[in-house]
């Protein structure tokens, strides 16, 4: 039985990437369009959704097409979830990290059990050069465009604006890259063991981890920002308090040591040069090792996080186990809706790779394309079936 305790409209319940979307209508075709091409998916591959261990604790939530988050769900069986999704077909899936005694009823009441700890690396949040080149913003009211950085108002109608952000090689191997400065700190400095963690392509342009060892399940969320601080970093390149102090009297050469000091004290020794400063080279390796990840995600002990098989609500690529980083291919393997053509009008939609194919740019024109290159712009709203 489906247990429905509350249901969240206003806006402050996250996530919600499609709620926060005020100016964002899709019209009925476009709406009864979406969710077939997802319920499709949902019937065709309902065996790719990963669910956590012990599904009966976990909260489970989910955004309509057109409609706002729905959460504080529960199934006593991963079946029942199925059940659920196929009914649905919805934008998005989500899944706590938490188990509960209560799953359903409000967070204050649900008797909070534990969560693994999970991380979130997005492209986004990562520096790259080629961002100036393949970051555009566009209005959700007037569909008017233009380069980054996004202005707040839009510069035709004040409307709000938002981003859409290229499908870049680049940037997405820097998030593999931090994903996985993660799971080397993970395993070298926690002792968590490669099996523990799981390693997903986010659906989108990053990364998640769910890391299955106990030994965080408990850990509130200070304890979780000291996980997240420690990897991230010192908050400033100068800050070297992190460093273990040497020992006294006859210490051991700093690489012996463990955690940061013996990441900083490798590298320096790797980079040592004639008229480098020690405090340049530390901070080259700082930045060298850190991992970009989303610390808010981390500390949260009430997230509910995409379901891993399931699909992006912007996008529709497959939030996907990643088994080997190295062959993961993350513009071609995540697409996975149909191939079926659908003939659109679209307003304005910047070039983008998807499937190893190349699309757009497209500016107030009619065109036909495999519905999986059409969803990311009619969710957008900056195309409609035609
Ligand atoms: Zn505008
Ligand atoms: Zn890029």
């Amino acid at each position: 039985m489906l247990l429905v305790s509350a249901i969240d409209l206003g806006p402050s319940t996250h996530p919600h990437p499609q709620a926060s979307r005020g100016w964002v209508t899709l019209n009925s075709t476009t709406l009864a369009f979406l969710r077939q091409v997802y319920r499709e998916y949902y019937f065709r591959h309902a065996d790719a959704i990963e669910f956590p261990d012990d599904v009966d604790a976990r909260e489970f939530g989910y955004i309509p097409f057109g409609g706002y988050m729905v959460r504080h769900l529960s199934f006593k069986s991963e079946g029942e979830a199925i059940a659920e999704i196929l009914r649905q077909s919805p934008s998005s899936a989500y899944c706590s990290n938490a188990r509960y005694e209560h799953p359903a009823a409000p967070i204050e009441e649900k008797g909070w059990l534990g969560a693994e700890l999970i991380f979130d690396i997005d492209a986004t949040d990562i520096p790259t050069q080629c961002k100036k080149s393949h970051d555009v913003w566009y209005c959700e009211k007037c569909h008017f465009s233009g380069k980054q950085p996004r202005p707040q108002k839009c510069t035709n109608c004040d409307g709000p604006t938002a981003d859409i952000h290229g499908t870049c090689e680049v940037c997405l191997g820097a998030a593999r890259a931090h994903a996985l400065r993660v799971i080397d700190f993970l395993t070298t400095d926690f002792g968590v063991t490669h099996e523990a963690i799981r390693l997903y392509f986010s659906g989108n342009r990053g990364y998640h981890l769910q890391v299955y060892d106990e030994r965080f399940y408990l850990l509130n969320q200070l304890g979780r920002a000291e996980v997240a601080g420690y990897i991230m970093g010192p908050p400033s390149p100068g800050d070297q308090s992190f460093l273990l102090p040497a020992k006294q009297g006859g210490s051991p050469p700093i690489m012996e040591e463990a955690g940061w000091t013996r990441r900083v004290g490798e590298h320096v020794e790797a980079q040592r040069e004639p008229g480098r400063s020690a405090k340049k080279m530390i901070a080259d390796t700082i930045a060298s090792q850190m991992a970009r990840i989303d610390a808010s995600v981390t500390t949260d002990i009430h997230r509910i996080f995409r379901l891993a098989g399931t699909l992006h609500g912007t996008t529709g690529m497959s939030k996907m186990r990643v088994v080997s980083a190295d062959n993961f291919n993350s513009l071609k393997d995540p697409v996975v809706l149909s191939e079926r053509r659908v003939l659109i009008k679209v307003d304005f939609y910047p070039r983008f790779r998807m499937n190893d194919r190349d699309f757009g740019p497209f500016s107030s024109e009619t065109a036909e394309l495999p519905a999986y290159a059409a969803v990311p712009m009619l969710t957008r709203g900056l195309a409609e079936v035609a």
